[in-house]
């Protein structure tokens, strides 16, 4: 099932490259706006918190995220995520973790037991391990097998993951990382951060390949 890169040729064009991508492709990856709001990585005049966030103040406290969700960055995600493509995630993750702070602990966003089984791997673990930290595997459990996010309206998806999310032990006055490949809502990530926060985390931030940008932009 899972498939290995060639090296010599970039995945995106098959024109020769030194890396997972030729130098053209490389560049032709989407940026996010900047200045951005720390809090949810979307643009803000300034960099200052923009004002959905001040107007209703996400669980997590701030988000980087290396790309734009948009074209070529969304086949890299989807070929990691439903091709496996795995050789994908130490490359998005280094165009990430290239500018993260520290924190106590990590933790991918977890997929059901259904998920998993279905799928073989999870990819917001694979990008986690590019970190290079040691992961917390165990520490966040989704209970509920729920209906893919990318299958539902922007509207459901806050329901859809309400509850979702458990965590296994107290996470007194620590600071959390929480990994995933999409951030799109952020309804999922607003999930896991309450969940974490409930457990007594003190900080929640989110680490993720490529931010949706909203429709109107
Ligand atoms: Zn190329
Ligand atoms: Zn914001």
């Amino acid at each position: 099932m899972f498939s290995f890169l060639f090296r010599g040729s970039c995945f995106l064009c098959r024109g020769a490259a030194e890396n997972l991508l030729c130098a053209d492709c490389f560049a032709d990856l989407p940026r996010l706006p900047s200045p951005a709001c720390p809090r949810c990585a979307l643009a803000s005049p300034n960099g200052a918190t923009c004002g959905r966030c001040l107007a209703e103040p996400p669980p997590y406290d701030a988000t980087v995220a290396a790309l734009a969700y948009a074209f070529p960055a969304d086949v890299l995600v989807q070929a990691l995520k439903f091709r496996g493509e795995l050789a994908l995630a130490p490359f998005l993750g280094s165009l990430l973790f290239r500018k993260i702070e520290s924190v106590d602990l990590v933790v991918p966003v977890p997929l059901s037991r259904e998920r998993l089984r279905e799928r073989g791997y999870n990819q917001a673990v694979e990008i986690a391990r590019a970190s290079g930290r040691p992961l917390e595997l165990g520490l966040c459990t989704r209970e509920r097998h729920t209906p893919q996010q990318a299958d539902l309206p922007w509207s459901e998806r806050q329901k859809n993951v309400r509850g979702a999310f458990a965590c296994t032990r107290r996470l007194d006055g620590k600071s959390v990382a929480v990994v995933d490949d999409v951030m799109t809502t952020g309804a999922t990530l607003a999930e896991v951060a309450a969940t974490l926060k409930s457990a007594g985390a003190s900080r929640v931030v989110n680490w993720v390949v490529a931010r949706t940008l909203p429709p109107h932009d």
